[in-house]
């Protein structure tokens, strides 16, 4: 591939593949291998890749699966991912996943897993309860533990042993996974031109569904095109969107925000991609103990974490000054109690420190977005007309 639109091409259709044939024909090229499909927002897929499995994002349906029967096991007030996954599920999307993983973020989350139990989907459903407490002998030991009960599923049905060896070669693979990610991230702050949001969007969200060591091969393609000069500046603002961490907006919703004057140079969209911050151990005797550390003390900031002693508001300010960012668009998806619960708070330090900002809802599958064009390119002009 010799441009960045043809990575990006390539990658919006792995991305929206909701056949999953990558992740399928991957399983069937040898014995032994397993598929374990994982929700938003974190999961450590180390330990999948290190006992012969491939962890497998699952987002939804998006804009590209009609929701019919998973509507039917939803009150309306709820945000529209799990309607999606359930769906996903009933139309045999997910035939030949072995298991599932949902880290806890919500209670809806909590309640999709009871679900899977029900539905009999997969060989195991695990409810990953993330620890919201950071000191090392309590939290620690808890996630690690949780993390042992995932790896001792998978053993249960491969008989992969993971080893030290192993688990520290998959831990490399997701470092270089997550700098190739930041590079892509760090250069378009300064040549956003160079990349659309929803480009770099389709080229991160390939890589929840392919293994690792291809979508390796994608980033360094991409972060090498995207050094070189194409595409001209043009006078936008430079905003960040939050919020939208777990139920992804459709791709039309991104471009849009950039075709009404922004450039998004910062985003939560594909959080887990990014969740932690730098480089997870290597080389140890214990590499699980190092992933265990790394959640601790290397996550990022998000509205399903309660970090009361590391508080979100001054997290995103470091955020806003990093990316010279002009304005923060809230976007989050309709009913998501842990964006709208933290919104506020976000939205009074930025009031509080004269940022500007706006805030609209969206679904997963929202089709018409001229409301949202003309809000946001508003947003847009007031800011460079009086800011
Ligand atoms: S979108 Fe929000 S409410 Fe819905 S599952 Fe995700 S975190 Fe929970």
């Amino acid at each position: 591939m010799n441009t960045l639109k043809e990575i990006a091409a390539l990658c919006e259709d792995l991305a929206f593949d909701l056949s999953f044939a990558r992740a399928r024909e991957w399983k069937s090229q040898e014995a032994g291998r397993v598929v374990v499909g994982h929700m938003p927002i974190y999961f450590p897929r180390e330990i999948i890749h290190a006992a012969n499995g491939l962890a497998v994002g699952i987002l939804g349906g998006g804009d590209k699966k009609l929701i019919i029967k998973g509507d039917a096991y939803y009150q309306s007030y709820i945000c529209h991912m799990p309607r999606s996954i359930v769906e996903l599920v009933l139309d045999k999307h997910f035939e030949g996943f072995d298991g599932f993983i949902f880290p806890s973020i919500c209670d809806v989350i909590r309640n999709l897993s009871g679900m899977f139990q029900l539905m009999g989907e997969g060989k195991f459903v695990k409810y990953l309860d993330l620890p919201q407490n950071f000191k090392a002998h309590i939290g620690g030991t808890f996630y690690r533990h949780e993390l042992q009960t995932v790896m001792d599923e998978v053993f249960k049905l491969n008989g992969v042993v993971i080893t030290a060896e192993r688990l520290n070669h998959s831990i490399g693979l997701f470092n270089l996974n997550r700098r190739l990610i930041c590079q892509l991230y760090d250069i378009r702050q300064d040549f956003p031109w160079r990349m659309t949001a929803a480009d770099l969007y389709h080229i991160v969200r390939a890589g929840y569904v392919i293994p690792v060591e291809e979508h390796n091969g994608i980033l360094e393609q991409a972060v090498r095109l995207i050094q070189q000069e194409t595409g001209d500046p043009m006078d936008k603002i430079r905003v960040l969107v939050m919020g939208a961490f777990c139920e992804q907006p459709p791709a039309g919703l991104i471009r849009t925000i950039e075709l009404a004057g922004c450039y998004i140079v910062e985003d939560d969209f594909l959080l887990g991609a990014r969740w932690i911050q730098g480089d997870i151990g290597t080389g140890s005797a214990d590499p699980l103990e190092a992933i265990t550390s790394a959640y601790l003390e290397k996550s990022t900031f998000s509205s399903s974490v309660y970090d009361v002693g590391n508080p979100k508001e001054a997290r995103l300010l470091d955020l806003i000054r990093k990316r010279k960012i002009d304005g923060v668009i809230f976007a989050a998806p309709s009913f998501c109690d842990p964006a709208l619960l933290d919104h506020p708070i976000l939205q009074k330090e930025c009031n509080d420190k004269n940022i500007r900002f706006i805030s609209f809802l969206y679904s997963e599958n929202t089709g018409q977005f001229k409301v949202i064009k003309e809000q946001v390119g508003t947003f847009s002009d007031s800011i460079k007309l009086w800011d």
